[in-house]
């Protein structure tokens, strides 16, 4: 990672990069947060961390400055779901999301649960399909459709349900922007800055190809978590896309 003229990283503008806190044990996880900087970047609380630190390492998180991405994807019957939400919403987080595949009365509901909410609303975000799922994986689960169709059939879904935007790969970012509008967000993982490792990831773009195909936030993990100097590696990745 080359070295990084500072002053190039304006804190003001809002953070697009969001760090996946991908462990197990929250102290690593909050020994990362402590090298990084809440004024450039966000962080992503998922099911593994979620499930060893709970709602607490949501709080220690907010108590660092940082503003919280709650990735649990819930899916479940609309009443279960919505109040799942309202309960994110509750910790103060900034984005809580759900599956998409869960239904048009699931998301309503998770999107009515946060009306009249007191204090800041989280944006409520649909998984549609995961980058993970291969054609022949779909099919298996009873879909007939490409996952690229069954993506936009779904990212429309979750705008007619009121919701704020999808998780998507950066490949799709583009086709729902210009299907759905500039203002439905789109949050992307798979992000690999030039030089660094894939890791288990297959759909990878580099940080500023997912800026130019329409990604509002780059969710990215292993190549600033396991830098070794993460803080370093957050702030080449914004320099490089700002
Ligand atoms: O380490 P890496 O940059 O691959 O981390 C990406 C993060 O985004 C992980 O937390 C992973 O669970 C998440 N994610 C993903 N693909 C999706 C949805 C979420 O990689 N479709």
């Amino acid at each position: 990672m080359s070295s990084v003229d500072q002053s190039t990283v304006s804190p003001t503008s809002e953070p697009c990069v969001i760090v996946a806190l991908d462990y197990s044990d929250p102290q690593l996880a909050l020994a990362l947060a402590r090298r990084l900087d809440p004024s450039i970047c966000r962080l992503k609380v998922g099911k593994e961390l979620f499930t060893t630190g709970g709602p607490g390492v949501v709080e220690q998180l907010h108590g660092l400055g940082f503003e919280i991405f709650l990735d649990l994807k819930f899916h479940d019957i609309p009443n279960t779901c919505a109040k799942a939400v309202k309960a994110s919403a509750d910790m103060g987080v900034w984005m809580v999301n759900v599956h998409a595949s869960g239904g048009r009365k699931m998301m309503e509901a998770a999107k009515d649960a946060l009306v009249g909410h007191s204090g800041a609303v989280p944006r409520l975000i649909a998984v549609t399909v995961l980058t993970s799922f291969s054609e022949a994986d779909i099919r298996e689960v009873g879909v007939q459709s490409s996952p690229e169709q069954q993506v936009l059939h779904l990212a429309s879904l979750a705008q007619q349900s009121g919701l704020d935007g999808v998780v998507c790969s950066a490949q799709e970012a583009g086709t729902i922007k210009q299907a759905l509008g500039q203002t439905f967000t789109t949050v992307t993982p798979g992000i690999r800055p030039l030089g660094s490792a894939s890791n288990d990831q297959t759909r990878i773009t580099t940080p500023q190809q997912a800026v130019q195909l329409g990604s509002d936030y780059l969710v990215i993990g292993r190549p600033i978590t396991q830098a070794e100097d993460p803080e370093q590696a957050c702030r080449s990745i914004i320099q490089s896309i700002s």
